[in-house]
């Protein structure tokens, strides 16, 4: 069985839900709970989160060919354009995504991506060869204090294969980061611009407390801030900015940009800035937001409206003294 999250159910036609956004990506979960313990994980070892949620998301169950044919006539049909494969860490977790990373590419020329924990550079290969189109691994944390707190494990491995992996394949390594962890602005951004240097893809999250996990008391980052680091990565990624001249407060916090702010505001008006960042066509909606609630990623594009309240909002908190 493969678990598909209920948007993915919903827009493949395995189980008939009212979608109030449909993903572009068909995202599935491999494995049972994760031999990893991440204090924010409803997958974790010790949570004690719903067995079938991760994130905010559940993820119904279904046979596999079931899926993969439904993923095939979804993105033949252009309802999908990216199928993203989420793995818990398990004895065998990279043999059963080679396995199905190799089922589903038989099915689909779909784009695949496999979010894994790889042990090695072999292990990625692995993945590549047997169809992904990228692999993504997630170092969730953007400095080793807040990996050790919340992940455990070993920062410095994880950073080195990230590097490995990304000159051994260039444009086919992803990273996530979850933004509200404890870091400061100054260090997500400087962790961006490092994997960016490295040719790795960044996907930002917001920290969204679960219920069940050991951080679920914990809030989710503010909004201002996590929009200021959604438009360091966007300027960043496009070599629109350089990270050499932005500047924060002394605590680390509420970077400015180096550029004037006229200029800012019209490079950050179309407001793609604060859309799902990551893979190409990965929307993730409601990944870490409620239905009517604060909108941490655009699942899709803003309107002319959105994006002008969103660049104001960014722009009216940037520190002017610096700007
Ligand atoms: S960015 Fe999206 S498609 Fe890519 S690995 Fe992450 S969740 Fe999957």
């Amino acid at each position: 069985m493969w678990r598909a999250s209920s948007g993915t159910a919903a827009v493949l036609g395995l189980r008939p839900t009212p979608m109030d956004a449909a993903p572009t990506t068909a995202y599935l979960m491999l494995g049972e709970r994760c031999l990893r313990n991440c204090a924010f994980c409803a997958q974790a070892r010790e949570s004690r989160a719903d067995d079938a949620a991760l994130s905010r998301v559940l993820w119904p169950p279904f046979p596999r060919e079931e899926v993969a044919t439904a993923i095939a006539a979804a993105a033949r049909e252009g309802r999908i354009r990216r199928a993203c494969f989420q793995v818990t860490v398990g004895r065998e977790h990279i043999a059963e995504t080679e396995e199905a990373v190799a089922l589903l590419a038989a099915a689909s020329d779909v784009p695949i991506c496999a979010s894994v924990a790889p042990r090695d550079l072999a292990d990625v290969a692995r993945l590549l060869e047997a169809g992904a189109e990228r692999v993504t691994i997630s170092l969730d944390a953007a400095t080793e204090a807040v990996y050790r707190r919340t992940k455990g494990g070993r920062w410095a491995r994880g950073c080195a294969l990230l590097e490995e992996a990304a000159a051994a394949f260039p444009g086919r390594i992803g990273t996530h980061l979850i933004v509200g962890l404890g870091e400061t602005e100054q260090e997500a951004i400087a962790r961006i611009s490092g994997l960016l240097a490295m040719g790795v893809r960044v996907a930002l999250f917001a920290f969204t407390p679960v219920r069940g996990t050991p951080l679920a008391g914990a809030p989710p980052p503010p909004l201002a801030a996590y929009r200021r680091v959604q438009a360091a990565l966007w300027l960043l990624a496009r070599g629109l900015a350089s990270a050499e001249a932005f500047r924060y407060r002394d605590d680390g916090a509420r970077v400015t940009f180096g550029l004037p702010e006229a200029v800012l505001g019209d490079l950050l008006a179309g407001g793609d800035a604060f859309r799902t960042s990551g893979c190409p066509d990965c929307n993730r909606p409601y990944y870490n937001e409620r239905p009517g609630g604060v909108m941490y990623n655009y699942h899709r594009p803003l309107t002319p409206s959105e994006a002008e309240a969103e660049v104001t909002a960014l722009l009216c908190g940037l520190e002017k003294r610096r700007s």
